[in-house]
């Protein structure tokens, strides 16, 4: 269990468990995996004990490319104290081609150039010694302007 934050800032930290350890184990290793049902082949996120779909608990990880597109998206302009020194900041959901649709954040990117149906590719962000974040950025010609 990862429980130390050593940063000053108090960031709540994702903690670890048996059914999300490889998630976050290949995050830190740079590779992006979403839990898949080896029994009826749903992609599954968040990580589950069980299939949404048909309750099986044979479930597996699998790498996936990290190529998505902006479903919605919001900005945060007044963030709780542990964020705030990174507003404003974007919050997107992110489709993933496997049918997938994640909560995420879309770095490197101001408010303005951001658009439902741009295409995003998965970056790392270290949020602590022990601790990396899948995030998105832009790819293609919205990436490009800055
Ligand atoms: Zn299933």
């Amino acid at each position: 269990m990862i429980t130390t934050n050593n940063s000053p800032s108090p960031r709540p930290l994702p903690r670890p468990e048996s059914i999300t350890r490889p998630y976050w184990e290949a995050a830190r290793q740079h590779r992006f995996v979403i839990q898949r049902c080896l029994d009826c082949d749903r992609s599954i996120h968040y990580p589950r004990a069980i299939c949404p779909d048909c309750l099986s608990d044979h479930l597996g990880y699998e790498e996936v490319t990290g190529a998505g597109t902006i479903y919605s998206f919001t900005v945060t302009y007044r963030p709780p104290p542990a964020f705030a020194d990174e507003a404003p900041y974007i919050v997107a959901l992110v489709d993933l081609a496997n049918g997938v649709r994640l909560v995420t954040r879309i770095v490197d990117a101001a408010p303005e150039d951001i658009s439902i149906g741009a295409n995003v590719l998965v970056d790392y962000m270290e949020v602590s010694s022990e601790v990396i974040l899948p995030v998105f950025r832009l790819v293609g010609s919205a990436a490009q302007q800055g």
